[in-house]
């Protein structure tokens, strides 16, 4: 068994990866700094199911300010979820924050790796950063254009693990997800929202006319991908080479679902989750927010012989009686 860091594990994402992670037996040192991007109890909550579990240790700080040399010594891999993500709250005086926390957050967290022999590190990218492509589905080989700030920094990230896999030779895997949901899930992401109106009898507010299609991709696939990413490296790494695997190491690659629906499509399907007619209410579309996701995950099949396996329905459930369980 193996001893893991998991950057941002009090997250959405990252607690589910560090719990994934404990369950599989191994040790993890999860940090995060508890921002307030949105409800503390929420990553409180994530936190203190961690702490409960044995195997985990836990340090609460900023990534960039924090002595990580104890705890790197001996670690075998980074899971770097940590990050300010959301799009539309990127512009203006908040970029100084997204520019500390995804990107001079990152390239400390390369120099750590590289200074601690941790050989094998995971980043959490972004479909964000495509942006606008002319063409869809998005592939690994389109030029990114990211659309927004957020975006900006999530590339610079991708662009930073490059660069430290080119010149130190660390093992690296840049993860594109596509919007995940999923239990945990941020609440100022949209799956969240659209549940807690439509549970409420409230209207649900779409930002543009709700044509806009998403990919949108469950937790478990997501954390699933990553677990996927750090196994090709460990076996490139110790010279037995599945043909599936041979590759990755400096790889990006997408993690969708490979499949899309409208927002309204959305809305519709947590309809039935919740058994409530959901009412619509429009508002002018947000600035970074692009009219079209569709991950090709064929480069992810094949590299790590990953595929998502969930369907939005059955996604939209277990989010649904999560969202339950958590209101009482
Ligand atoms: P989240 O906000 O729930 O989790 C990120 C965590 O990182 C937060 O708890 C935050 O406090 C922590 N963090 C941020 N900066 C830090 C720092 N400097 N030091 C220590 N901790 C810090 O977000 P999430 O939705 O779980 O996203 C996880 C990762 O996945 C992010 O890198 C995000 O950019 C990426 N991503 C998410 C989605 C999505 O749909 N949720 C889509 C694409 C990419």
């Amino acid at each position: 068994m193996a001893k893991a860091i998991v950057t941002g594990a009090a997250g959405f994402i990252g607690s589910t990866l560090a719990e994934k992670l404990l369950e599989q037996g191994h040790e993890v040192v999860g940090i995060d700094a508890f921002l307030p991007n949105y409800c503390i109890h929420q990553k409180q909550d994530n936190w203190d199911r961690l702490r409960a579990r044995d195997g985990f240790t836990g340090l609460l700080g900023d990534l960039v300010r924090l002595d990580l040399g104890q705890v790197a010594a001996g670690a075998d891999v980074i899971f770097h979820q940590a990050a300010l993500a959301g799009v539309r709250e990127s512009w203006g005086g908040n970029f100084p924050a997204y520019l500390h926390n995804n990107v001079l957050a990152t390239q400390v967290l390369l120099g750590l790796a590289v200074r601690h022999q941790i050989k094998k590190f995971v980043y959490a990218s972004s479909s964000s950063v495509y942006g606008k492509q002319p063409t869809l589905p998005l592939h690994e080989g389109m030029l990114p254009r990211p659309y927004s700030p957020y975006g900006v920094t999530k590339l610079a990230g991708e662009h930073l693990v490059r660069a430290y896999h080119e010149n130190f030779g660390l093992a690296t895997v840049s993860l594109r997800y596509f919007t995940v949901y999923g239990p945990r899930q941020r609440r100022d992401m949209a799956v969240y929202n659209f549940i807690d109106a439509i549970a409420h009898g409230r209207e649900v507010r779409v930002y543009g006319d709700g044509n806009q299609t998403r990919d949108f991709t469950y937790v478990d696939d997501v954390v699933q991908a990553n677990i996927a990413a750090w196994q090709a490296l460990s076996n490139a790494g110790c010279g037995s080479r599945p043909p599936a695997t041979a590759n990755v190491n400096g790889e990006v690659l997408n993690v969708g679902s490979g499949t899309s629906v409208t927002i309204r499509e959305l809305i519709e399907a947590i309809g039935r989750v919740v058994g409530r007619a959901p009412r619509i209410a429009t508002a002018p579309a947000a600035p970074g927010d692009v009219s079209a996701t569709l991950a090709n995950v064929e480069r992810t099949r094949t590299m790590l012989g990953w595929q998502p396996v969930t369907p939005l329905q059955e996604g939209l459930l277990a989010q649904y009686r999560w969202y339950q369980e958590t209101q009482r």
